[in-house]
C-alpha cells in the first residue's frame, strides 16, 4: 500500500482532515462529490492509498482498481442515474489531470457528447 502524501488534497479528504461530501466508502475506496460539478452527478472515486494516476494504481493494487469501478456503479445507482453514466480518468496535465492522486470521475444526469472536449 502506498503511503499518504502530506501535500495531497485527496489524501487529506481520505483522512478526514478536510471536508468533503462523502457518498460511498469501503475499506479500499472513498467517493465524494466534486467541488466543481460538471453534471448533476459528479462524484470522484479515489483509492485510500496514494497513487499518482490510474496506471500506477492498476500496477500497485489491481484489485482496488476494480473496487473503483464497482464503487462508481454503486454511486450511479444510488444517485438514480442507473446505467447511463460516464467514467473518466484524466492522466497527465495534457489530458486535464490537476490532482495527482488517482481518481475516477463518475458523471451522470445529463446527455453527453463524443468526442469529449
Ligand atoms: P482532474 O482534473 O485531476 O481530472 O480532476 C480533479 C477534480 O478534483 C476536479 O474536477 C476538481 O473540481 C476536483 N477537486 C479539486 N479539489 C477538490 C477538493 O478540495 N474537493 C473536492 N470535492 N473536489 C476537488
Amino acid at each position: 500500500m502506498s503511503t499518504p502524501q502530506a501535500d495531497c488534497i485527496f489524501c487529506k479528504i481520505v483522512a478526514g482532515e478536510i471536508p468533503a461530501t462523502v457518498v460511498h466508502e469501503s475499506p479500499t475506496v472513498v467517493a465524494f462529490r466534486d467541488l466543481t460539478p460538471q453534471a448533476p452527478t459528479h462524484v470522484l472515486v479515489v483509492p485510500r492509498s496514494h497513487y499518482a494516476n490510474a496506471a500506477e494504481l492498476s500496477a500497485g493494487e489491481p484489485a482496488t482498481m476494480a473496487d473503483l469501478v464497482d464503487a462508481a456503479a454503486a454511486v450511479a445507482r444510488d444517485d438514480g442515474v442507473g446505467e447511463d453514466y460516464r467514467l473518466v480518468f484524466n492522466t497527465g496535465t495534457g489530458a486535464g489531470q490537476t490532482v495527482f492522486h488517482t481518481h475516477l470521475h463518475v458523471l451522470g444526469g445529463r446527455p453527453f457528447t463524443w468526442p469529449p472536449g
